[in-house]
């Protein structure tokens, strides 16, 4: 029997979705990564697959070669774009810095994956405004809290444990809360909504909420003549849903930003906060976005502080321009306005670089032998130290290195790419 030493990690921060809770206890047995502490199939899943990775090696045209000459290939390769895209950027606030320093060195256009449904989410506030809270504030304030989705049970396992809506919580509010969800609840909703206090929630097709909560704005306004109530949702549902409104003290209204990133998303944004205005005049309201990898925040933070700017960016003509559209990775791929990408993956192991005919140099801890380059990197607060943004961009989270895989982060990998481009 062969004696292997088990290891302890305490107060580890997770990095799987975008509450980066950092409650977690991880045990290292072996290889063998466990997390002994909570209950949360997301995070398990991923530090488990995360622990069994193999080491990979870097590749050109597809072929192993060693990391120096990968890197001198992908100089090479950028040295000769005109129009380079920088995308992925699953990465932390170190691997963003270093990737903003390429674009702007190179003239380049960067955006992150998940972006866009950040950007349809962001766009009304960027036109209107907006009441927003915080998870802290939620917890200690909210009494009611609409979840507006299918997925979010899914999306961020422990959302209502943290905000500490379950009965069993130990943390302890002085009214009642109660919790109502408007969208299809997907099979785990049951299991939260069991272990709370549940008010009225109304089943529709999430393109149908902004509707619904339009029906619920008038209805608290006593305004039933402007939005008929078309679709056949209960209408006992709505006024149940409109009296726990009206006994609220606080209400939250929490989404996902990528579960309303479907044409026309940005319309069930905007009723969402015409419906927090109208309740602002008599009690309090507030929004919860939230985003489910937390490279998207820490993307967008690092870009505005940088040049009070979010993600996409451009800097072809010299200065960084924003246009959330034009400049998105997807619109320039679809329009083959780039002929080289480079990909920055890390955090996330389930996205993969969508197929494009441009060339391609990948930065990832998955293996691709389709890439003209291909260099493998660590993965944040796993292998090498991070810093990320929470998801409601209060909090920038310092994860500290499990030396699950010791390797070369996205950061050092870009930076020596710059500085080789700069000799
Ligand atoms: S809820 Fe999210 S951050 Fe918290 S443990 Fe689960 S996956 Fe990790």
């Amino acid at each position: 029997m062969t004696d292997q030493k088990i290891q302890t990690f305490p107060d580890v921060v997770c990095p799987f979705c975008g509450l980066l809770c950092d409650d977690l206890s991880l045990q290292n047995e072996g290889n063998s990564f466990h997390i002994d502490s909570l209950d949360c199939p997301l995070s398990k899943s991923n530090f488990l697959k995360a622990s069994k990775r193999t080491a990979l090696k870097p590749r050109v045209n597809g072929k192993f070669v060693t990391r120096k000459t990968a890197v001198q290939a992908a100089v090479n390769l950028i040295s000769n774009a005109k129009l380079p895209l920088i995308t992925g950027l699953m990465t932390d606030v170190a691997g963003t810095r270093s990737a903003l320093n390429l674009a702007e060195y190179l003239h380049a256009t960067i955006d992150q994956y998940s972006n866009r449904a950040f950007e349809i989410n962001a766009s009304h506030i960027q036109t209107n405004g907006g009441y927003f809270t915080t998870l802290s504030e939620a917890r200690n304030r909210a009494d009611m809290l609409v979840l507006i989705g299918s997925q979010i049970p899914n999306l961020f396992p422990r959302l209502i444990e943290k905000l500490g809506f379950s009965k069993s919580d130990k943390f302890q509010f002085k009214r009642p809360r109660k919790i109502a969800v408007i969208g299809e609840p997907c099979e785990e909703f049951t299991t939260i909504l069991e272990q709370a206090e549940v008010s009225a929630s109304i089943e529709c097709e999430l393109k149908q909420a902004g509707h619904v909560i339009s029906v619920i704005q008038n209805q608290l306004e006593k305004r039933k003549d402007r939005v008929p109530l078309t679709h056949s949702f209960p209408s006992s549902a709505i006024q149940s849903f409109v009296q726990d409104l009206k006994q609220s003290d606080y209400a939250v209204f929490v989404w996902a930003a990528e579960e309303l990133s479907f044409p026309l998303g940005d319309l069930v944004v905007d009723s969402i906060f015409r419906l927090i205005d109208v309740i602002n005049q008599s009690r309090r309201a507030a929004g919860l976005m939230l985003t489910t990898t937390p490279s998207t925040t820490t993307a967008n933070a690092v870009s505005t502080w940088r040049y009070g700017k979010p993600l996409p960016l451009s800097f072809r003509s010299g200065n960084p321009e924003h246009h959330p559209d034009y400049y998105a990775w997807d619109s320039i791929m679809n329009r083959e306005d780039t002929d080289l990408v480079i990909w920055v993956g890390g955090l996330d192991q389930s996205v993969e670089m969508p197929d494009c005919s441009m060339q391609k140099i990948l930065l990832s801890n998955k293996d691709y032998e389709d890439a003209d380059v291909f260099i493998p990197i660590a993965i944040p607060g796993l292998d090498h130290d991070a810093h990320l943004f929470r998801t409601d961009l209060t909090l920038a989270h310092y994860l500290k290195n499990l030396h699950m895989n010791d390797g070369y982060s996205g950061a050092d990998t870009l930076e020596q790419i710059y500085s080789q481009l700069k000799c």
